[in-house]
């Protein structure tokens, strides 16, 4: 793998790069830090900083694993374990499922209310 511009430092490279704008960066290549597979700079890395002329505005990994990341995080986030009917691998918001959810709108999330749910649920048992 070849840098064009390995030996230059910062500040030539942005006085060229001011010129040539992204012209440059469409043969670059960039090696995935996750993967590890070598891919197009321009096409599949996600620009993250304003500056698309500048090689380091470009994420250290490719679009395919920031997509996987953000997915796993997305989901690792919202599915496990209901705290309050302990139903598993279900879909979860703030620790508690759909059903929980909608259960706890039903009473306004209101303690009292519940308590006394509760309440005359044993009562009633
Ligand atoms: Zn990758
Ligand atoms: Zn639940």
């Amino acid at each position: 793998m070849i840098y064009k511009n390995k030996t230059m430092n910062e500040k030539d490279i942005h006085d060229i790069l001011d010129q040539v704008q992204t012209d440059h960066l469409f043969m670059e290549n960039r090696v995935c830090r996750v993967c590890g597979v070598e891919k197009s700079l321009l096409a599949d890395f996600y620009k993250c900083r304003k500056d698309h002329t500048l090689r380091s505005s470009y994420s250290y990994e490719c679009k395919e694993c920031a997509k996987t990341r953000v997915l796993e995080n997305y989901y690792n986030d919202s599915v496990g374990t209901c705290d309050i009917c302990g139903s598993i691998d279900t879909k979860l918001k703030d620790n508690i499922c759909k059903s929980c959810n909608r259960a706890l709108k039903e009473f306004g999330n209101n303690i009292d209310t519940l308590q006394k749910a509760v309440l005359y649920l044993e009562r009633n048992k």
